[in-house]
C-alpha cells in the first residue's frame, strides 16, 4: 500500500533536537508511523497521498511525553495515608496492596493509562512490583491496557522477596521468593519484550528497591537483565530513612550498594535519587545510569529535592516520572513538567535551577534517553517514529502568554487537540479514542471499593 501522510501545519513547533530549533510558525510531515520532515513555514507542495491536513494554528507541537516511572496498580488506591513519610506510607498501603488481583490491576492500569494519554503521553511505563499469589496473569492484563490506550509502553516487571523476617519493610504474605521472581521475570521478558525500532511494548527487569529486595535477587537480576539484553529499573536514594537502611544493612550508602551489586550502567534507570552526594552523581555520570525524576511524588511523601541541575550539569540521562498515583493524585505528566521546575528552585540553584526548555527536555527527550529509546523517540526529527502533540494555547488559560514553550510549562495544563503514537491519532479535542473515560472511571472506582472491601476484612 502507498505511504499515508498526514500533514500538521501553521503552528509553532518545538523540535527538542540536540539544538533546541524551534520554529514559530512550521510544519510536521507525517508518513505512516514516521517524521518525514519538520520545518519552517508551511509543509512541502506536491506531497502525495495526504490523509489528513491539520491547521496547528494557535498550537505548539512538541515530541509526545514521556513518562519514566509509575504504579499503575495504584490508581485504585489514591488519596490514603496522606500525611506520612515513604516508610509510613508504605507500611500503612502494603496489606492493601498485597490483596489486589487481575481485574483490579487491569481497571487501575485504564485509570492510569488514560488519564496519562488525555495530557500528552505517548509513552508510558509501569513499575508494577506486586504479584500475590493466585492473583492470575498481571503482566498480561497490564500490557493489554496499554495496547488498549494506544501507548507506547515499557513495562518494568518488578519484584520483592525481602519481607520482614528479613528485615525488611513488606510483610511476609506480600513477596514472592528469589526463584520465583526470576522464573516469572525472565518468562515476562520472552512473552512480551519487543525490540523492534517500532516496538510498542518493552520489558525491563525491576527489583523493587534495597528495603524490600535481597541482595541476591539485585545480582541475578541485572544478570538476567544483561543476558536477555533488556534495561534494569529500580527505586533508589529516595529517602534518608532509606540511606540509613543501607548504612546499617549493608555498610554502605544506596549509590555504593547498587555498584556492588552490578546496577549502575547505561541499561539501567532509577526512580528518585534524591540523596546523592558529588561521589553519587559522579558515578551516575561515568557510568551512564538515568535517573527517573519524580518531584510531585518527591514533595507529597517530604522526600526532597533531587539534585536534577547538579546531575544535568554531570551529564546524568534524567527523565520526568509521575510515580504511582497513591504519593501523586494526579497522575499526570504534563503538570510535572511545571512542578519539575518549580520544586527545583527551591534547591541551591534558585532561580537558575531549571528553565521551561529544559523542563520540556526532560519530559520528552530526557524520558527516551533513561527508557533507551532515544534514536527512536523523543525529539521531531525526520526518521523518527511519529509520537507527537499538537498543543492548545489560544484558550484563556494561555492566549497572553507570547512565548509558546513558557505558556506550556509554566502555564496551565494545555488540553492535548491531537495526540499521535507512530502517526496514529490517540487523543482528539481532548478526547481518548480508544477508551470509554466514563466507563474506565466507573469500572476503577467500583475496583478500588472492592479492593478496600477485602483489604478491610483481611
Ligand atoms: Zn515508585
Amino acid at each position: 500500500m502507498a505511504v499515508q501522510r498526514i500533514v500538521i501545519e501553521n503552528c509553532a513547533v518545538a523540535t527538542v533536537d540536540a539544538g533546541d530549533t524551534e520554529h514559530a510558525s512550521g510544519h510536521v510531515v507525517v508518513a505512516d508511523d514516521l517524521i518525514e520532515s519538520v520545518g519552517a513555514g508551511k509543509a512541502p507542495d506536491g506531497l502525495e497521498n495526504v490523509v489528513r491536513r491539520v491547521d496547528g494554528t494557535g498550537h505548539l507541537a512538541t515530541p509526545g511525553l514521556v513518562n519514566t516511572h509509575h504504579h499503575f496498580y495504584q490508581w485504585i488506591t489514591r488519596g490514603l495515608a496522606t500525611d506520612h513519610n515513604l516508610f509510613d506510607w508504605l507500611v500503612a498501603l502494603y496489606p492493601i496492596w498485597a490483596r489486589i488481583d487481575e481485574q483490579m490491576a487491569y481497571a487501575a492500569a485504564q485509570g492510569s493509562l488514560a488519564m496519562m494519554a488525555r495530557g500528552g503521553v505517548t509513552t508510558a511505563m509501569d513499575h508494577h512490583y506486586v504479584f500475590p499469589e493466585g492473583s492470575g496473569d498481571m503482566s498480561g492484563a497490564i500490557i493489554r491496557a496499554a495496547r488498549e490506550t494506544g501507548v507506547r509502553f515499557t513495562l518494568a516487571r518488578g519484584s520483592m522477596d525481602r519481607s520482614e523476617k528479613d528485615g525488611g519493610l513488606p510483610p511476609d504474605f506480600a513477596v514472592e521468593t528469589l526463584e520465583g521472581a526470576l522464573a516469572a521475570t525472565e518468562a515476562t521478558v520472552d512473552e512480551h519484550h519487543d525490540a523492534s525500532f517500532a516496538s510498542m511494548t518493552q520489558i525491563a527487569v525491576a527489583p523493587c528497591s534495597p528495603f524490600s529486595v535481597s541482595t541476591e535477587l539485585m545480582r541475578q537480576g541485572a544478570e538476567l537483565a544483561r543476558r536477555k539484553g533488556v534495561r534494569l529499573h529500580t527505586h533508589g536514594s529516595e529517602t534518608v530513612e532509606e540511606e540509613q537502611f543501607c548504612k546499617e544493612l549493608f555498610g554502605m550508602g544506596p549509590t555504593d550498594y547498587f555498584e556492588s551489586t552490578g546496577w549502575l550502567g547505561e541499561d539501567v534507570w532509577m526512580a528518585h535519587c534524591v540523596h546523592m552526594n558529588d561521589s553519587d552523581i559522579a558515578a551516575f555520570a561515568r557510568t551512564g545510569t538515568g535517573v527517573a525524576h519524580c518531584p510531585s511524588s518527591n514533595a507529597r511523601l517530604a522526600a526532597g529535592i533531587a539534585r536534577v541541575p547538579d546531575m544535568l550539569a554531570a551529564g546524568v540521562p534524567v527523565g520526568l516520572g509521575v510515580d504511582g498515583t497513591a504519593s501523586n493524585e494526579s497522575g499526570e505528566l504534563h503538570t510535572e513538567l511545571r512542578n519539575a521546575l518549580l520544586v527545583n528552585r527551591l534547591g541551591a540553584h534558585r532561580e537558575a535551577a531549571l528553565n521551561a526548555r529544559q523542563a520540556l527536555r526532560l519530559g520528552t527527550y530526557g524520558g527516551a534517553q533513561v527508557l533507551g529509546r532515544a534514536s527512536q523517540i523523543g525529539s521531531l526529527e525526520a526518521g523518527k517514529l511519529a509520537d507527537l502533540v499538537l498543543w492548545r494555547l489560544d484558550t484563556l488559560a494561555h492566549a497572553s502568554i507570547a512565548d509558546p514553550v513558557t505558556a506550556l510549562v509554566f502555564g496551565a495544563a494545555a488540553p492535548v487537540t491531537l495526540s499521535l503514537v507512530n502517526g496514529r491519532p490517540v487523543v482528539e479535542d481532548g478526547h481518548l479514542l480508544h477508551v470509554d473515560e466514563d466507563a474506565v472511571a466507573r469500572s476503577t472506582r467500583d475496583e478500588a471499593r472492592r479492593l478496600a472491601r477485602i483489604a478491610g476484612q483481611a
